[in-house]
């Protein structure tokens, strides 16, 4: 058997502590006689898995009690309906358009309500992330919306916006649980589990209590409101039951690990390997201004197309999956999410030295 080093932006490396233990489980699952996609969501076996998935991650983003975990289906993608379904009582939202996915939300925004685009860094390929620390949040605003990491372009907000006082929504698809973050600035976090966290089919919303309420926009699916499923305990019908429980063993792993301090610590080393490196090399440079590179996603380019082609096709051929840039970039792309091992890092820039020496 052969693992190779997975650089995909998503759905993307998992821990392998926590893919063979769910191996080992896979029959049995703790003396139940049977796998966990083969028990029922109302079982006591999977009441456990589920309310310890919600503590361990209540723990690790140490998440207030006036905020309530919800996991959710429907891809971080269903979310840029489900949040104005849900929190346009005015019916007016301000969005920070970062990168595709803020786009997708935005626009998505705008069939329910007045929703504008008050900030934007499309201008520059969305290489930037804009000032926002004085922004002109219309007085009747619901809320602010980010995409706080935007996995495509590989930039991340390091401060939060000043949303003077009104509620901010941000989407951490591909950097929650990489550093801490403090829970209570936001209103509404949510997150599809597939960049950082497990496997696809899961999404994680916690949303502060005063948000969920019966009071969505006319005509909103009983699925697709806050309070059906906060009510629930997340069990309105039958959740993405595995996913759920590959989630919790990545908690657990990251509590285990030492937590999101610790992670932090460890995303920023591990990232300096790499940017140290396009900062060094003649042939390969970042794309993003340096203030604002993320920890997670690294595009990068040698400006030379066939040259870019060349280099992930022998990267593949070495072991580096996964490598190309998305289309509106061009380029590589690593992504090194947390499960990305800090040797996987170093040999992919040794690979890079090494191919920047043999085609000077
Ligand atoms: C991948 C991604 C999405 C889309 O996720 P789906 O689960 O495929 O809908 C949204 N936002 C961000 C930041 C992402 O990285």
């Amino acid at each position: 058997m052969a693992r190779i080093y997975n650089f995909s932006a998503g759905p993307a490396v998992l821990p392998e502590e926590v893919l063979k233990e769910a191996a080992a489980e896979m029959l049995d699952y703790k003396g139940t006689g049977m796998s966990v996609m083969e028990m029922s969501h109302r079982s006591k076996a999977f009441e456990g898995i589920i309310q310890d998935a919600e503590k361990d991650l209540r723990e690790l983003l140490n998440i207030p009690d006036n905020y309530k975990v919800l996991f959710l289906q429907g891809g971080a993608s269903q979310q840029f309906a489900m949040i104005p379904m849900n929190l346009m009582k005015n019916k007016v939202a301000d969005y920070i358009v970062t990168g595709q996915w803020a786009k997708k939300a935005f626009q998505e925004a705008k069939k329910y309500g007045d929703a504008k685009a008050i900030a934007s860094s499309e201008d520059k390929t969305f290489s930037y992330i804009p000032d926002c620390s004085d922004l002109e949040i219309r007085e009747n605003a619901d809320y602010v919306y980010i995409c706080e990491n935007n996995t495509i372009y590989g930039t991340k907000f390091k401060t939060l916006p000043n949303t003077k006082g009104k509620t901010l929504v941000a989407d951490l698809s591909s950097c929650i649980l990489s550093e801490p973050v403090d829970v209570t600035k936001y209103g509404l976090i949510f997150a599809g589990v597939q960049k950082n966290i497990g496997p696809a089919g899961v999404v994680i919303a916690i949303i502060r209590e005063d948000l969920i309420t019966e009071d969505t926009l006319p005509g909103t699916p009983t699925m697709l409101q806050y309070k059906i499923h906060a009510d629930n305990d997340s069990l309105y019908n039958t959740p993405p039951a595995y996913g759920i429980y590959i989630c919790g063993k990545v908690f657990k792993h990251l509590l285990n690990l030492g937590g999101l301090e610790k992670m932090k610590e460890i995303n920023e080393r591990k990232a300096a390997i790499l940017y140290d490196f396009l900062d060094s090399s003649e042939m390969f440079k970042g794309t993003v201004i340096k203030e604002d590179r993320s920890l997670m996603n690294v595009p990068f380019v040698t400006g030379n197309d066939e040259l870019d082609a060349k280099f992930v096709k022998e990267a593949k051929a070495a072991g580096f999956e996964n490598l190309k840039g998305h289309r509106s970039v061009g380029g590589m792309r690593a992504s090194i999410y947390n499960a990305m091992p800090m040797e996987g890092v170093e040999k992919l820039v040794d690979f890079m030295k090494n191919f920047e020496a043999e085609n000077k």
